[in-house]
């Protein structure tokens, strides 16, 4: 039987349900081989999700989601926020350290300040949304959402993000987020190999225009593989469905590792563990170009 490979889920440590141990204890349950654990912004979940493989035969393949943003060269551009995984990078590296505690202070500002805009309207303080953030977690739109549902006035996370939690709505602030092309050398420096998250969801998202014709869009993403982009996560529940053939066409250009996965947050979002994975042949290019850390198991 080939082995279930899913490499991209969250805990606690930023916006998931799980502590990393339930994380590890949801995925064995749910029969995933290899797992890969990937917070936004922080590697602080690690050690805990290490710690309780025992016994699992699960292999761990430690990543990050690091914010990012890509801004067109024409003035006035808008950034567009784009996310990008990094397996097995050395997470003591001193250009990750820094870049992710400048990401993580600056996300925490950014949550201030939209619950001070929020508490306007809203029964809603900062102390009340901290509350819930353990230490050393990357805080995000999530921990603000926990709140208002708690208060009755939504009933899940995606309500919220609905509505006073919509990136352009009143309330949203934006958080500083370091170039893609600088997160995707920030990873390889530290040994870890970048794969660009949830690349087309949508019209007018992700690192390049999708909707150009073709040749455009190879050319645009011909800056991202020289400045070192390792693969695409082609299966993933937010790619649309042409979206996920014209990404195809992309890899097979460039020879792009291919990835798939359920990004799971817990009950924070209703994404399922090993809903898409990657193929185990996918997941040796990865760990033959990695050198930053190891897979556990
Ligand atoms: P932030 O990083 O603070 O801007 O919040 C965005 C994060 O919240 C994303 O990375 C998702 O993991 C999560 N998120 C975004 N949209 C939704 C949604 N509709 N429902 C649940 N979680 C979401
Ligand atoms: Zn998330
Ligand atoms: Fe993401
Ligand atoms: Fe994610």
């Amino acid at each position: 039987m080939p082995a279930i490979i899913d490499l991209h889920s969250h805990t606690t440590a930023s916006d998931g349900a799980d502590t990393p141990s339930e994380l590890i204890a949801h995925a064995y349950q749910a029969g995933i081989n290899v797992l890969g654990l990937t917070d936004h912004d922080t590697t602080s979940g690690w050690d805990e999700a290490s710690a309780a493989l025992g016994g699992t035969h699960m292999t761990l393949i430690r990543g990050i989601e690091l914010s990012a943003q890509v801004i067109d060269d024409i003035p006035g551009a808008i950034p567009r926020s784009v996310h990008l995984l990094g397996y097995l990078p050395d997470p003591e590296h001193p250009r990750l350290v820094e870049e992710t505690v400048r990401i993580r202070r600056h996300r925490d500002d950014r949550l201030r300040l939209m619950v001070d805009k929020l508490s306007v309207d809203f029964d809603i303080t900062w102390d009340e949304v901290a509350a819930h953030i353990p230490p050393g977690a990357t805080p995000g739109r999530p921990h603000i959402a926990h709140i208002l549902i708690e208060k009755g006035y939504f009933v899940d996370t995606t309500a919220a993000f609905a509505g006073p939690l919509r990136g352009d709505g009143e309330y949203h602030v934006p958080h500083y987020a370091p170039r893609l092309t600088t997160a995707i050398s920030v990873i390889s420096e530290a040994g870890g190999v970048p794969i660009l998250a949830h690349p087309y969801t949508g019209e007018r998202s992700g690192a390049v225009n999708h909707e150009a014709p073709l040749e455009q869009i190879l050319r645009d993403y011909e800056v991202f593989v020289e400045a070192g982009l390792a693969g695409l996560e082609i299966n993933h529940r937010e790619n649309t469905e042409e979206g996920k053939r014209v990404l195809a066409q992309v890899a097979l250009e460039f020879d792009l590792i291919v990835t798939g996965s359920s990004d799971f947050h817990g009950t924070k979002k209703p994404n399922h563990l090993g809903e898409n994975t990657t193929a185990e042949d996918q997941l040796e290019r990865i760990l033959e170009r990695a050198s930053g850390s190891l897979p556990l198991s």
